[in-house]
């Protein structure tokens, strides 16, 4: 789960990362009121979760009540890279001398973590990798070992900071930078985060080292663990209803809505959804069980969006049985009405159970297909054809092209 920018500097801060205070707000009135607790001038920081922000306008420096108050209630109305701005961070602007980027990530092809540091940062990191991928220190850090102090070193040497250079606080300027690394691995570590990203660290012009943004990811496996994590609602209301029921629903943009069971087995089929020219609306994965009212709750948030112009339904029976699966179909597609074609694919433990057990119901609409393949190119067919004759679902036959 993606952290927002101030859920993650509240993890900062409790971790020892030097930031600055702030305050979240809802409302342009509560960040004039934020400002005036805070001192003038702000930063105005839509928050939400993307990057990109600065470039998208979503980051406003403000000297006064009245900008203040503009850019809250302009920034508060954004929608970013897709997703509506939730909330506003007010926090005090500072002077920034220079702006470099710190993070622990987990590197799927070092499989493990990896620290990144680069002395120049700011919102263009990626650009610095390839411009100059000298300035960047990238060091895997052994799991079991953990960070150890000469990676702590080498961030230090390469950030080339004054030695002799002491924070207002009081510090060495190079002790606070090795802090910094040291408090961002800890945090990393003890929150089951999969990405903590400082960027900009900021050098101030008066010599503070500070965290001027926060991105944390957090292991959803690990979530259980973590109450001082606020979950909060997923941002699409189908993903809500789907978790509520135990399942995984993710919203695509094609035209056909798609059931299956098994992580792999959805990402397979949607692999041959595109290789039929075809495109998923949508993809609910059952998981293990395959009870009547799973099914059906798997069937109502697919059919959910009105782009689905035909459903398929594809199920390999392992441990569930087939014939179950197929109860809990006739069960669903008995009390929801379907209004577009259907495919189903069972397959696996007691296949021909399920397949008599449809073909028995004799539900209108409903196709078994003969295998994965077969039901693929039946169903991208039959949503070709549904959005053809009735662009709008359940509508009236209008005809025509679609
Ligand atoms: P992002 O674009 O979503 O990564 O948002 P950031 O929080 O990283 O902000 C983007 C940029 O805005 C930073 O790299 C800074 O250059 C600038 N910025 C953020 N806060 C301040 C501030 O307090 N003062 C000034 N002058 N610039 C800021
Ligand atoms: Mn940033």
């Amino acid at each position: 789960m993606d952290l927002l920018e101030h859920q993650g500097k509240r993890l900062f801060a409790d971790a020892g990362l030097p930031v600055l205070p702030s305050v979240c707000v809802t409302a342009a009135a509560q960040a004039v009121a934020a400002a005036d607790d805070l001192g003038l001038p702000v930063v105005v920081k839509a928050q939400v979760k993307t990057g990109g922000r600065g470039k998208a306008g979503g980051i406003r420096v403000c000297a006064t009540r009245q900008q203040v108050e503009a850019a809250a209630s302009e920034v508060l109305a954004m929608t970013i890279r897709g997703r509506r701005v939730e909330a506003a961070l007010v926090e005090p602007a500072v002077e920034i001398e220079r702006e470099m980027y710190l993070a622990v990530s987990c590197s799927r092809v070092l499989r493990g973590p990896v620290l990144v540091f680069s002395r120049s940062g700011g919102v263009d990191i990626e650009q610095t990798a390839r411009d100059d991928p000298g300035a960047i220190v990238r060091r895997p850090l052994d799991p079991l070992l953990g960070l150890c102090d000469y990676q702590v070193r080498d961030v230090v040497t390469a950030a080339r900071l004054e030695p002799q250079a002491v924070t207002p606080a009081g510090e060495k300027l190079p002790a606070a930078l090795a802090h910094v690394v040291r408090a961002l691995w800890h945090l990393y570590e003890e929150s089951d985060a999969t990405l903590c990203e400082i960027n900009p660290l900021v050098l101030t012009a008066t010599g503070e080292l500070l965290c001027l943004d926060s991105k944390v990811t957090i292991d959803d496996n690990a979530l259980y663990r973590h109450p001082e994590i606020e979950v909060g609602e997923p941002d699409d209301a189908r993903e809500a209803a789907a978790r509520a029921a135990g399942l995984a629903f993710v919203a695509l943009d094609g035209d056909l809505g798609v059931v299956g069971n098994g992580a792999g087995l959805v990402m397979s089929t949607l692999d041959q959804i595109a290789a039929e020219d075809g495109s998923a609306a949508n993809f609910c994965d059952l998981g293990g069980g395959a009870r009547a009212e799973v099914v059906k709750a798997a069937l109502d948030v697919v059919l959910s969006s009105p782009r689905v112009s035909a459903l398929l339904v594809s199920i390999f029976g392992g441990i569930t049985r087939c014939e179950e699966v197929a109860r809990g179909l006739v069960e669903a597609f008995r009390a929801t009405e379907i209004g577009v074609p259907v495919v189903v694919r069972l397959d696996g433990n007691a296949a021909d159970e399920g397949r008599a057990i449809l073909a028995q119901a004799a539900l209108p609409g409903v196709e078994v297909a003969a295998d994965a393949a077969d039901a693929v190119r039946r169903a991208v067919a039959a949503a070709r054809e549904h959005a053809a004759v009735a662009p709008e679902r359940s509508g009236p036959h209008v005809g025509g092209q679609g």
